[in-house]
């Protein structure tokens, strides 16, 4: 039907499809279902069932809308809709846009989370009528996407803005960094992202490491998060004062480089992480002030991601 458009978010755990209007960003109608299974045969079913349900409540048919588009956790080759790495899936070098146009009988444009989270901020959200943005998500995973010219920017191979990737700790003698999910080592995410935080502080508690962490999750470690080292940061705690300050240092570093390089009229900052600790974000804008290039920041506003969890459905529904 004319007007609407067909988006799906594909994350670790869930699919979720929804029915956007094209003028509006609003969502019409949507459906989140669990990946029981993680196969891509799998999540292709639970993909084309997800877009029929949302469709189904919106009063039309799946294949109806025209080209439907997917947002997936991973780096994603541009158009040819191979994933080539999705941690979170276990996914390497799947051909899932091939795999669903074939299920579906509509084209299906496949593109990184992050990428299609900042178009959808871009047409409705937080970026709306700007053309040089860069979005930066803090949260299981960490990445960004960038708009350059009005453009969704991905680079030669679709790649570009894996944030996450750039390396912040090299190997030396005696000395070996934390692997990523990608696979390699001393990347920005393996230092920064919530599930790498809570692993290490598992791994230091384990090892010995004195932190109110472990009162304030009554001893189950299962139960560290970041917000927890929010909390003992908050109670003053050394350890998670140390961790935070690594935290904050790398990620204001980090985005702070991409904003010298970019040049970009508006940063948006989201993702759990950043949003729900605030301690850790405001350390984090600090360093961010320290190292960011002072001719970037002419004219450079910052702002929370508006579409929170929708920016990823509403974002690939209207991707161009
Ligand atoms: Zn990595």
């Amino acid at each position: 039907m004319k007007g609407l458009a067909l988006g799906v978010d594909l994350g670790g755990t869930n699919a979720r499809a929804a029915v956007v209007d094209r003028a509006t960003g609003e969502i019409v109608a949507s459906h989140k279902e669990p990946l029981r299974e993680r196969g891509p045969e799998a999540v292709v079913a639970t993909v084309l069932h997800a877009l029929g349900q949302a469709a189904g409540a919106a009063g039309i048919a799946p294949a109806s809308a025209g080209r439907v588009g997917v947002g997936v956790a991973g780096q994603v080759l541009g158009a040819t809709g191979v994933v080539m790495n999705a941690p979170n899936l276990g996914w390497r070098d799947v051909a899932f846009g091939t795999l669903l146009e074939k299920a579906l009988g509509v084209p299906v444009r496949v593109a990184n989370d992050l990428s299609v989270a900042a178009w959808g901020e871009k047409r409705f959200g937080a970026a709306r009528g700007i053309e040089d943005v860069v979005l930066v998500f803090v949260g299981s995973g960490v990445g960004s996407g960038l708009i350059l010219g009005g453009r969704l920017h991905d680079g030669a191979q679709g790649v570009a803005g894996e944030l996450g990737h750039i390396k912040v700790r090299l190997p030396r003698p005696g000395f070996t960094p934390r692997r990523c999910g990608c696979g390699q080592l001393g990347c920005l995410e393996a230092y920064t992202s919530g599930v790498n935080v809570a692993a290490r502080v598992r791994e230091e508690i384990a090892a010995g490491a004195a932190t109110r962490v472990l009162e304030l999750v009554e001893g189950d470690l299962a139960r560290v998060t970041a917000s927890v080292v929010e909390e003992a940061h908050a109670l003053g705690d050394a350890y998670a004062v140390a961790l935070w300050d690594e935290v904050a240092e790398l990620l204001g570093l980090s985005v702070a480089n991409l904003v010298t390089l970019l040049n970009p009229a508006r940063l948006i900052l989201g993702g759990g992480v950043l949003l729900g600790a605030p301690r850790l974000a405001d350390l984090t804008l600090r360093r961010f002030d320290e190292a960011v290039s002072r001719s970037a920041t002419r004219g450079l506003t910052v702002e929370r991601a508006w579409l929170g969890d929708d920016a990823g459905v509403i974002g690939a529904a209207v991707l161009e």
